[in-house]
């Protein structure tokens, strides 16, 4: 196989506050990805970083009577921290402040310079300073605010270097509409095609109003304004000045991984000022949603900002990252609430994956005093498990290419459960009883090592501690650190023979605090008491009971009456992972042909059971009042949770 390269940047974090939930978002996505294409291997450069300079900047330390340089180190100081914390992989941490940068920008500066493509003006405009960006009459929006930001603009001029950035607009267009891959999701490129399409005005690319920035190589009174300082930030460190062969190699960038108020610079000033350089266009910008908290836009007003590191501080890296790579879909807003991290932690980590683990090690210990015995002959349940492995890792693999990352996760999950069906499905507790059985017992426990073992690979990019732990409790041989895709694309690569490792425990389940499980009720003269007895008393249940009915949708393949049970009809469902049977007294409400096709709602973790002689695994929803009937039926892919 040979080595890919593969680049791809965060935006560069501005340090004006701390930054919050939405950046660590984003900085995660790009984490996954890189972590993904390593373990594909691929040769990868993974870029964060800050851009600091600025007129905002500068204020804030005037503020504070201090320098704008100690004011960044200090704030920059907390980003590199957040992304340690958070187990950021990132190759090159870039800050416009520094000397190498300053050298690529006034290069930059001056070959476009030399090119004609800059020329001195003046600027009249109106100005965003939060944004720092200008804006004519048109672009303001309804109330004749900044249309980014909604704030206040301010009438400004001066005297200003330009950038011909309308010479390009034709060229822009062209590249866009020519490459449907170069801007994503596709809204956003429709977006950006309609604003060239209104003309492009050439770009002010200097300031003299305050003097924290780069200077203008040829007129000392200017400092660059923004654009040329920050969007080449991408080139500084893979060596566009000083190495040659590492600027080949990781130029033009595969992505630039931004938030979706920033993809028209990324989308049009970015490859005008590449253009005007005679560079090649980065490969794909790509422009992801941004996170709500509790169905609400973040701001400081309504006090709603999350800091990441409380977070982690409480709940762990890896839960976080998992959260928000899993419930929200790249490229659409998604919703942050801390309620709905705990139920996933519980429900995803805690039990369906900690389960799994937990379960599988202490079996092979019981039974087999922690050795991994050789498989021999297979079954057909074994033969579908493997199925479902190999699918997995498939998935994966094109889902992580193309940076489906939720619905990656989703079917990594999906194998988990898979897993866990298969004890069930198997019983070795029963196996154990029975000498006889003990080559077809240690199948079983060889299958689920097995499985382990590549779900620890398959989780690696989103949760790369725990994806060690796992491995480090198998205890196989190789280094995790050491492990590629091509390992578990495979099946079989367990070694027989050797011992499993000490069983830990991966994630706690965590206990919901009363005043949110429970908000109305306030009396508690005797807490203690109330903690030991469950909630019942006037049939009340908390979050954690409801947590354990597992409801999903299925879709209806088949449906016949259950022979001398003129109510019942047995029903096959697909469940995105498997087929089940299912028995449901609905026959007097439904002709068979419209149910098939029909997606209803299913309690996943029902214990089967027989009605009239056939087996039910599960029971579907319906709504019910006298003599009607209607069962819940939803317009949802097969697979989706309800909670
Ligand atoms: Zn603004």
């Amino acid at each position: 196989m040979s080595n890919n390269s593969f680049y791809i940047t965060t935006p560069i974090y501005y340090p004006s506050a701390k930054l919050h939930i939405g950046h660590a978002y984003c900085t995660t996505i790009a984490d996954s990805v890189a972590r993904y294409h390593r373990l594909a291997g691929d040769d990868v450069f993974f870029l964060t970083g800050s851009d600091e300079h600025g007129q905002k900047i500068q204020e804030k330390a005037e503020e504070q009577g201090i320098k704008p340089i100690e004011y960044v180190d200090k704030i920059v100081a907390e980003f590199q921290n957040l992304w340690k914390m958070l187990n950021i992989s990132n190759d090159d941490f870039l800050r416009t402040s520094q000397k190498r940068h300053e050298k690529v920008v006034q290069e930059i500066f001056r070959r476009v310079y030399d090119k004609g493509d800059i020329y001195k003006g003046a600027y009249k405009g109106l100005y965003c300073t939060p944004c720092e960006s200008f804006w004519t009459e048109l672009q303001l929006d309804e109330n004749g605010c900044c249309p980014d930001c909604g704030r206040p603009v301010k009438e400004v001029a001066e005297e200003a270097y330009f950038f011909k950035m309308s010479k390009y607009a034709d060229r822009i267009l062209k590249h866009i509409e020519d490459n449907p891959d170069f801007i994503q999701p596709v809204s956003r490129r429709n977006e950006m095609i309609n604003f060239i399409k209104q003309g492009l005005d050439d770009l002010c690319i200097s300031r003299t109003s305050f003097d924290w920035g780069i200077p203008v190589p040829i007129d000392e009174k200017h400092v660059i304004y923004v654009w040329f300082d920050a969007l080449t930030n991408y080139l500084t460190p893979i060596g566009f000045l000083d190495d040659k062969e590492k600027f080949q190699k990781f130029w033009p960038a595969n992505v630039h991984l931004v938030g979706k108020e920033i993809v028209r610079f990324h989308s049009i000033i970015w490859p005008c000022i590449l253009m005007a350089l005679d560079l090649p266009l980065p490969k794909q910008i790509y422009g992801h949603g941004w996170l709500v908290v509790d169905g609400s836009k973040m701001s400081k007003s309504l006090g709603n900002v999350v800091d990441p590191v409380e977070l982690i501080n409480k709940y762990g890296a890896d839960a976080i990252r998992y959260f928000l790579l899993r419930e929200i879909n790249l490229g659409q807003d998604g919703n942050f609430s801390e309620l709905a991290l705990v139920q996933r932690i519980n429900a995803d980590l805690a039990n369906d994956l900690g389960n799994l683990l937990h379960r599988t090690l202490n079996m092979v210990g019981k039974f087999q005093q922690g050795e991994v015995l050789a498989p021999q002959g297979k079954s057909e349940i074994d033969q579908s498990l493997i199925n479902d492995a190999m699918a997995a890792v498939k998935t994966f693999d094109q889902g992580m290419a193309e940076m489906k990352i939720s619905n990656v996760i989703k079917a990594v999950w999906a194998f988990i459960s898979r897993a866990n069906k298969y004890i069930d499905e198997t019983a070795p507790w029963a196996l154990a009883k029975e000498a006889a059985k003990k080559q077809e017992l240690a199948n079983v426990m060889y299958n689920l090592l097995e499985s382990l073992r590549i779900i620890s690979v398959l989780i690696a990019p989103f949760m790369p501690t725990t994806a060690e732990k796992i491995w480090l409790q198998l205890n196989m041989p190789e280094k995790f650190a050491d492990v590629r895709l091509d390992a578990i694309k495979t099946w079989g690569g367990t070694p027989a023979g050797m011992h499993i490792g000490e069983a830990q425990q991966l994630f706690p389940r965590i206990e919901l605090e009363k005043e949110e499980a429970a908000p109305q009720k306030s009396e508690k003269k005797d807490t203690k008491k109330a903690e030991a007895k469950p909630a019942a008393a006037d049939g009340e249940i908390t979050i954690d009971d409801f947590a354990k009915v597992k409801l999903q949708v299925v879709e209806i393949l088949e449906a016949e009456p259950v022979p001398k049970a003129d109510k019942l009809l047995k029903l096959i469902v697909d469940t995105g992972t498997e087929k089940r049977q299912v028995v449901s007294g609905i026959a007097k409400h439904y002709e068979v042909k419209d149910l098939i096709g029909k997606k209803v709602i299913l309690v996943m973790n029902l214990k089967p059971a027989k009605l009239r002689g056939v087996e039910s695994q599960g029971m579907i929803l319906a709504a019910t009042k006298g003599d009607e009937l209607e069962v819940v039926s939803v317009d949802m892919p097969v697979g989706s949770v309800v909670r």
